[in-house]
């Protein structure tokens, strides 16, 4: 699947897509090949397919079809949501809470509401990697009318305590929207204590530029439009429909919740695995959040005096890994995730994450870990020359 033999350990910057995904999405693109907007025969099939996997989405995530807006995915997602509802209740007030280990779309989008009049809190985690609800319900004002705090953290896998975050949301009248593009499909979900939420199919082997944002109908009115166009999606996003996109991530997102308990028992004991090879092995690696409250294919740590930039290049050609975001992967800054764990710089420069998916197997665990250690010794060998 991934060219030149090389072992893909980088599933949470994108998943490969799954050929059973691809071929059903070649079969709806030769279709009807019509737009689901026209009136004649082949727009209506096509408007047809496009409700019949709008309905199968919504039944896999428990929300009503309506409910449902696509999107090019989870960064556009985002914008709509955070944007167009901060402006759209700023009569009631002008202040978000949101997490200081969000993914760049909801910082970058907070830091422009920032510009535009609202007032930010951005709630700290502890070592563990996870928020602190005693810190978030000491920030809630009476202003206070978002809070946006992701489920699964894309560098460290950590698990937020959503259940409790809507809780808290839900009590004080304040929307709650999720970033749960790490966890859906990966771990159960309750969606209905969501206000909002979003996913993006190539992070379920579905395609890339494609997603939604699912907003609970009572909310929708409230959401001051951010792209204007035809009436498409509630014209909160309007735009010609992504048929094929849309119907690859119907299909793999029924993939993902069909195989999800036993793809992620496979994945947890090769994800220990490494883990308990490395405790042999590699002297003084530092962990990266709790190991126990995360996704189960990530890991994320560092070896101290070794940057990740060193090891990503001398493996690359054998091993698909990186060190954190893909989205942030041009900045030669450390992580702001690993740095808010109160990680020195150093150790933060050395932060390296694997993540393990569908087509990852034994063979190809035993060779990561084989070659990671041979090459971090390796190193370790030069330094101290
Ligand atoms: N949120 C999280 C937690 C992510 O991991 C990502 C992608 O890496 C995004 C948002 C952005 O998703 P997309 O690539 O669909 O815009």
């Amino acid at each position: 699947m991934i060219e030149n033999h090389q072992i893909y350990l980088d599933y949470q910057a994108t998943t490969p897509i799954d050929p059973a995904v691809l071929q059903h999405m070649i079969e709806r693109w030769t279709s009807y090949g019509a737009n689901p907007s026209s009136k004649h025969y082949a727009g209506r099939k096509a408007y047809e397919d496009l409700e019949q996997d709008r309905l199968k989405i919504a039944r896999l995530l428990n929300v009503k079809p309506s409910e449902l807006i696509f999107t090019s995915g989870a960064t556009e997602s985002i914008n709509i949501l955070l944007k167009g509802l901060a402006f759209g209740l700023k009569q009631k007030g002008n202040h978000i809470i949101t997490s200081s280990i969000e993914h760049k779309a909801v910082l970058e989008t907070c830091s422009y509401l920032e510009n535009h009049g609202f007032d930010v809190s951005y709630i700290k985690v502890g070592t563990d990697g996870v928020v602190d609800l005693f810190k978030l319900e000491k920030e809630i004002r009476a202003e206070t009318t978002i809070i946006a705090i992701h489920h699964a953290n894309n560098e460290i896998g950590t698990i937020q305590p959503i259940d409790e975050i809507a809780k808290i949301a839900s009590e004080n009248g304040i929307h709650f929207f999720s970033d749960t593009v790490q966890s859906i499909g990966k771990i159960e979900v309750n969606t209905s204590i969501l206000d909002s939420f979003c996913v993006s199919a190539h992070k379920m082997y579905g395609p890339m530029g494609c997603g939604l944002l699912c907003v609970k109908d009572r909310w929708v009115n409230s959401i001051v439009r951010q792209t204007h166009g035809g009436s498409q999606e509630r014209s909160l996003r309007p735009g010609t429909h992504n048929i094929p996109g849309i119907a690859g991530l119907a299909f793999s997102l029924a993939l993902s919740m069909e195989t999800m308990n036993y793809e992620q028992s496979v994945i947890t004991k090769f994800r220990d695995n490494i883990v308990s090879s490395f405790k042999n092995s590699l002297d003084g690696i530092v962990y990266h959040g709790t190991l126990s409250n995360r996704l189960p294919g990530n890991i994320n740590f560092s070896i101290p005096g070794i940057s990740s930039e060193l090891l990503i290049k001398s493996l690359s050609d054998e091993i698909a890994f990186s060190a954190g975001s893909a989205c942030t992967s041009d900045s030669n800054q450390p992580s702001h995730v690993i740095k808010a764990l109160g990680v020195s710089n150093d150790l933060a420069n050395g932060a390296v994450r694997i993540s393990l998916g569908r087509f990852t197997n034994k063979n190809q665990i035993e060779t990561f870990v084989k070659r990671f250690i041979e090459k971090v010794n390796e190193i370790k060998e030069i330094i101290n020359f």
